[in-house]
């Protein structure tokens, strides 16, 4: 194997090879334009440097003979005495992982070559300025010596020549200066600073490797979940100085405004200085278009280079370069990171100039993007005060007094306070305080914090891991970088789309993309709408080329008519339980106590009207469209009084001795119901078959609501669905009743009625027998949340907030399976269900209906298994209709 390549070797698609870096390094090179020279080595090398302790036995060859050649272009030797070449040995990892590795510049200079440097460029100040920085970058990343103590000692030198920037520091202070460096080396890693040039150089490369498997790289990992086993390439590069005088300079750049996506100059050039001063903020940067002043020809060359690149990369381009003495130069190039606006509006943008179809144009953008920008949003016009910054853990703009107990945040939200529940980290016991809260906000851990995991699970706004802002949770309080004090009551706003958390309260704005589904704004000429315009314009794209459909779950008509305003073809779940509460629990309850044949009749004879006003509504909300009913689903219990409640009030009232009898009975019914296990107890089609009558009143008001309609010359298009089936036998007996009730209603209205007949597949006995099950059932809808409950053996609601945190931190998942399809077990049983319920029926429709129909990744699966639709809550319709069509395309 080849360890090292030219940078005339590579190109931009070796990435995995050769680091992003690396790649793109090549890649500029390959198009002609001005990189200095040099190589990279490989991942490969790398991975075997970590698995074995050494570098590969080829590696020091191969590297000698590319510096050979490097020389010999160059026209000069590494660290040579008279005439120095230097080189900055850098990282590069195949994604970027931005101030997670490390860089060292100005490798080869030494006590000798640090004057022929001066002589090479006329310049003493500047050999010393480079000598020192060597020592410092090297000492700190390559021995580990605190970087602080370089720092102190710069500071100290600038005191005692009294002057504030390190540009005025002349060389004799400089040289002095590298003096303390060495000794601070000398004291601090117990060696001298290597004079050996290729010593230096390898210890570097070495040290890049290294650095691959710091802790922070590794957490960033982690949390961006980017594998371990990648490796970090390493790039030796030549250098170029931009800090040989005000003729010379380093900058960064973007091609495009990384947040609006609009084109134009945005970057910021420093003058006198090496690449990192930049970064580092030492001096202050002034706007990029302001090189066009300072230095015309490198500012032309450099807009030249930009259209260059974003016309070869076809996307928005980060850069960075470097200016010596009126030359310029390319250190690296990338396609760049954006918002979600932007990536909306670039993705046009770029369609509009040639650059790419419509086809490669839904690549660019993606779900999540568009769910962020769904997001209501603080009012960017307002005054705030921004008093921290943690991680955007879960996104969202929540308002509310701050709160420091998961106790105080359920009394004060129980009495109508909105809170935002601020802890150091959040556990199992904080649950309560998180349901409470309208947003949470942590001072420690990451995307993978409790936290975060729990606060995303509950579509809850989420800012963890603010570390600058201290919490004190015995004394109520918590307190800022600059001492501001937050009491228990103070009002916080957190934004957990950014991360920021402000004192007060910001105000909230819709977005305007919901704005615009909702078909409250229309295209236009502010910045708003044309944003707007870019989202329709894109969800036009993924219209036209997806194969999926996309349903809702909604379970009224209201929610029906903003799904269909979103895009819904139909709904995939209609809830019925939801049509048992409120002022109609009573009758549940009496159809629960009932004791005779009679009396079970007659409260399911009031609850039949009031479900068929339901259905006619919904029916009339979704005319022409799908909807799926499902019939009850959840264990009684539910609609009956809390257990622990109603004993306490009936001992109480029995202590009064006034006991009432309905009570009494309640109370026995609601202990004869009680289950272990409600998740795997009396609820689905069980309920229906042993409470006579109870799904045969809903197919009954189904059957009327949609005979009503039709005479109302509406077009309903009624499906029924039967939940928790395991075996064929369960859903025939529930069929031929229900074909009964059908025939009956359409004597009795003369009005014929198709509606289909199926069932969910949420079990694993009816995912691994549906071959047979489709016999009896028309349609299939995968219930993904139960039937991840049950192949995992998972208890959602249990597991969720116990150890789903300890398991993404090892890693046993990357996501939470309740969040993402788990494609190897669950989504297997799905393709399997899905082949085999076609062998028997060809014409099966099928479609999903648990919360994975909105999630990106899942759709990407559904569609990939041939499903017909997801079917997900509306707020989530536009994600998954641009998702199926990326998936599509
Ligand atoms: P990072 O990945 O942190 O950006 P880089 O390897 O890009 O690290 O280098 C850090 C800084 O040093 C950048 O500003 C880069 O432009 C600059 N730099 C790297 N190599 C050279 C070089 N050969 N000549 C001049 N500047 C360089
Ligand atoms: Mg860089
Ligand atoms: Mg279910």
């Amino acid at each position: 194997v080849k360890f090292v390549y030219d940078f005339t070797e590579g190109n931009k698609d070796l990435k995995d090879l050769l680091g992003g870096k690396g790649a793109n390094l090549a890649e500029m090179t390959n198009l002609g334009l001005p990189v200095p020279p040099g190589f990279t080595i490989t991942t490969e090398a790398c991975k075997v440097y970590l698995d074995s302790g050494e570098e590969p036995a080829a590696l020091r060859d191969e590297v000698s003979a590319h510096l050979d050649a490097l020389e010999q272009k160059m026209g000069k030797k590494l660290g040579q005495a008279d005439n120095p070449l230097l080189v900055s040995v850098r990282s590069g990892a195949k994604f970027s992982m931005p101030g997670m590795m490390d860089t060292v510049l100005n490798i080869g200079l030494s006590d000798k070559s640090v004057t022929g440097l001066a002589a090479q460029a006329g310049d003493e100040r500047f050999a010393w300025d480079s000598y020192r920085r060597l020592i410092q970058m090297f000492g700190k990343t390559v021995l580990g010596v605190d970087g602080e103590l370089f720092e102190e000692a710069l500071e100290k030198a600038k005191k005692t020549k009294k002057v504030t920037v390190d540009t005025d520091l002349e060389a004799a202070d400089l040289k002095k200066l590298v003096t303390t460096f060495k000794k601070i080396v000398k004291t601090e890693a117990g060696r001298d600073f290597p004079q050996d040039p290729r010593e230096q150089m390898d210890l570097a490369i070495h040290a890049v490797f290294d650095s691959w498997n710091t802790d922070r790289a590794k957490l960033y990992r982690r949390q961006e979940r980017i594998p371990h086993d990648l490796g970090t390439a390493v790039n030796v590069c030549s250098m170029v100085f931009g800090n040989l005088g005000p003729d010379s300079g380093t900058g960064v750049a973007f091609t495009r405004d990384p947040a609006s996506g609009h084109q134009g100059v945005y970057g910021d050039y420093l003058q006198n200085a090496q690449g990192e001063d930049v970064v580092a903020g030492i001096r202050n940067t002034v706007p990029l278009a302001e090189l066009e002043q300072i230095d015309k020809k490198s500012y032309d060359q450099l807009m030249q280079i930009m259209e260059t690149l974003e016309n070869h990369y076809k996307d928005l381009c980060d850069i960075e370069f470097t200016i010596e003495r009126g030359q310029l130069w390319m250190l690296q190039t990338r396609v760049g990171k954006r918002t979600a606006a932007a990536a909306f509006r670039i993705a046009t943008q770029l369609v509009d100039q040639g650059l790419i179809d419509e086809a490669e144009a839904l690549q660019r953008v993606n779900g999540a993007q568009l769910a962020q920008l769904m997001f209501p949003r603080f009012d960017e016009a307002a005054k705030v005060e921004k008093i921290g910054r943690g991680i955007a853990a879960s996104p969202g703009a929540a308002v509310g007094k701050a709160v420091f107990d998961s106790y105080t945040a359920v009394k004060w939200s129980r009495s109508g306070e909105k809170v935002i529940l601020i802890r150091r980290e959040t556990n199992p016991d904080d649950l309560d305080g998180m349901i409470a809260a309208e947003g949470i906000l942590t001072s420690r851990g990451g995307k993978t914090s409790h936290a975060a995991v729990v606060a995303r699970g509950m579509g809850k706004t989420c800012v963890c891991g603010a570390e600058e802002l201290e919490v004190d949770t015995k004394r109520r309080r918590m307190t800022t970088a600059d001492g501001t004090v937050i009491e228990e009551g103070d009002v916080v706003s957190i934004d957990g789309s950014t991360g920021k958390v402000y004192l007060g309260e910001v105000p909230v704005v819709p977005s305007p993309v919901v704005e615009y589904f909702e078909g409250r704004m229309h295209a236009g000429a502010d910045d708003a709408d044309e944003l707007v315009a870019a989202v329709h314009r894109i969800m036009a794209y993924a219209d036209r080329v997806r194969r999926l459909r996309v349903r809702a779950n909604a379970d009224n008509a209201e929610d029906a008519l903003r799904a269909r305003r979103f895009g819904a073809q139909g709904i995939g779940l209609c809830r019925t339980e939801h049509m048992f509460l409120g002022e109609r629990r009573e009758y549940v309850e009496r159809l629960i106590l009932a004791d005779t044949d009679e009396e079970r009749e007659d409260s399911l004879k009031a609850l039949l009207p009031l479900q068929r006003k339901d259905f006619v509504e919904l029916f009339e909300a979704m005319d022409g469209l799908p909807v799926t009913v499902r019939l009850l689903d959840p264990p009684l219990h539910e609609f009956l009084p809390d257990i622990t409640e109603l004993s306490v009030r009936v001992a109480l009232a029995e202590s009064r001795k006034d006991a009432n009898e309905n009570d009494l009975r309640l109370l026995q019914a609601v202990h004869r119901l009680h289950e272990q296990n409600p998740m795997l107890g009396l609820r689905g089609v069980r309920l229906g078959l042993v409470i006579p009558g109870l799904f045969t009143m809903q197919v009954r008001a189904i059957a009327e609501a949609a005979a009503e309609r039709k005479n109302a010359k509406g077009d309903p298009r009624a499906e029924i669905m039967i939940p928790l089936v395991g075996t064929v036998q369960e859903l025939e007996i529930v069929r031929d009743e229900a074909e009964q009730v059908i025939a009956e209603v359409q004597a009795a209205t003369g009005v014929e009625l198709k509606l289909a007949l199926g069932t969910m597949i949420e079990l694993p006995r009816a995912a691994l027998t549906a071959g047979q099950i489709a016999e009896a059932a028309e349609f299939f809808s995968f219930g993904t949340n139960d039937l991840t409950q049950t192949v995992w053996g998972f208890s959602r609601d249990d597991v969720e907030a116990s150890f789903f945190t300890a398991y993404l931190e090892k890693g046993i998942f990357g996501v939470s399976p309740f969040e993402t399809i788990d494609k190897d077990g669950v989504g297997s049983l799905v393709r399997n269900a899905a082949k085999a319920g076609r062998e028997t029926r060809p014409d099966l429709k099928l479609g999903v209906c648990g919360e994975h129909g909105g999630d990106p990744e899942s759709v990407h699966f559904f569609h990939e298994v041939g499903l017909d639709y997801v079917s997900c809550s509306p707020f989530r319709i536009p994600v998954a209709r641009l998702e199926a069509g990326r998936a599509a395309s």
